[in-house]
């Protein structure tokens, strides 16, 4: 079956409006991609009649709210393929997880002289949480570094794994530089040396079929927002038997089993022992909704139409003149660029004048920055609604201002 990207075009409207009086043209779905009807839709049903706070309520909203919610970690279960429905938790978004994974698990099983080996290729929010857990208990943040090209070597991996190796938290995909790291080689080896692993899956979860299971990893987080769900709501899955082992982060409503204000307070059980006070409860149905609806068009389909409209983009790129486009040649939804020694935020607003929505910026990334020694770059990102005729608008648009503004 041909991959429908009119149709699907169609059920994103945000796609349909003009942006300085031209059509826009959308390339940053990897900070946050737009919404199908479905999603929006259902969000809104929410609102307008299935509103209730869910859990505490013996009343019948608040029970087909919590049954709700529940049936969507039953799917996100199934959309990732873990063992269990309580290995999963929600969460407000990627760097919510890695922050729970750090205090709690971090807190846990980690002391003083372990090392937590991360890349350079991380997201602030898979660097800065394991730098607090630093200063807080003495743990080693040590760094593998990318090569030239910009993916990582699993001999350098090999090389600064060793015993006191107690945690890698890796990405599965650059946000930058598009890079695919092959997490299973990866925890495969961190599991040789008796490390835990967290992948952080922001830039993967759209574009590749995860099968927690197989990659046997010990965490795996991703935010719902860049999965063409609601903001506000991601998710952590943990391992049954590190989740039940790990104390909660956060106190509240809901994680707890019994308080005592003068004695002891005892925990619930995982998932929910990690989900204080009210959720997020229209995001999580709406992430439900989103889910649906990838299923429907298929990840294999996605990612075959994303893979073959990144090969279109580099090539049309390939011939801007002054272009210099950063990382690997195989990408994964982004391309991180600069043109001639022009700000990055000048390409960027200049884009915006033709319509075009692109990334500027350090991506938080700025150990990446440094690497590359500039203080910022432009990232265009690819999603399934993403056509030739957006790729074309960027090119043009690249021309025009390198032909203004460099000559
Ligand atoms: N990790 C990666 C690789 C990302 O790309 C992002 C967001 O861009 C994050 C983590 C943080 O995600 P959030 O801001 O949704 O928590």
């Amino acid at each position: 079956m041909s991959y429908a990207i009119d149709k699907i075009r169609e059920d994103f409207p945000t796609l349909h409006q003009e942006v300085n009086n031209k059509n826009l043209v959308y390339l940053d779905s990897a900070a946050s991609a737009q919404k199908p009807k479905c999603v929006i839709e259902r969000t809104d049903q929410f609102y307008l009649k299935d509103n209730a706070a869910v859990h505490r309520g013996i009343h019948h909203l608040s029970a087909q709210a919590t049954e709700m919610m529940e049936q969507v970690r039953t799917q996100v279960q199934h959309f990732i393929n873990a063992k269990q429905r309580e290995e999963i938790v929600f969460v407000h978004g990627t760097t919510h997880a890695i922050n729970l994974v750090a205090n709690s698990y971090g807190r846990l099983a980690l002391s003083e002289g372990d090392e937590v080996i991360i890349t350079e290729m991380e997201h602030h929010a898979n660097i800065v949480p394991w730098q607090l857990l630093a200063k807080q208990i003495g743990v080693k943040v040590v760094v593998w570094p990318i090569e030239e090209d910009g993916t990582l070597s699993l001999d350098k991996l090999k090389s600064l794994l060793n015993r006191r190796t107690k945690f890698v938290s890796f990405t599965h995909v650059s946000n930058v530089l598009g890079t695919y790291n092959d997490a299973k080689k990866i925890i495969a080896l961190a599991k040789q040396q008796g490390a835990r692993v967290l992948v952080d899956g922001a830039q993967a979860i759209m574009h590749y079929q995860v099968d927690v299971q197989d990659l046997d990893c010990d965490f795996y987080v991703f935010s719902a927002h860049k999965l063409y769900a609601p903001t506000g709501i991601g998710v952590l899955y943990g391992k049954h038997d590190l989740l039940a082992d790990m104390p909660p982060w956060e106190g509240g409503g809901a994680m707890i089993e019994e308080v005592d204000i003068y004695g002891e307070t005892t925990f619930n059980a995982p998932p929910w022992r990690f989900e204080a006070g009210t959720p997020n409860v229209a995001g999580i149905i709406g992430l439900g909704s989103a889910i649906e609806y990838i299923d429907k068009i298929g990840l294999a389909a996605i990612a075959s139409h994303e893979s073959q409209l990144m090969s279109y983009a580099l090539e049309q790129l390939a011939a801007v003149p002054d272009l210099k486009i950063y990382g690997p040649k195989d990408k994964s939804g982004v391309i991180a660029f600069n043109l001639a020694n022009l700000h990055a935020f000048d390409v960027g607003s200049f884009l915006d004048k033709y319509g075009v929505a692109i990334r500027t910026g350090h991506h938080c990334a700025m150990p990446l920055m440094k690497r590359y020694q500039v203080s910022g770059m432009c990232r265009a990102s690819i999603a399934m609604y993403n056509n030739k005729a957006d790729i074309d608008a960027l090119v043009t648009g690249l021309k025009r201002i390198q032909l203004l503004l460099v000559g």
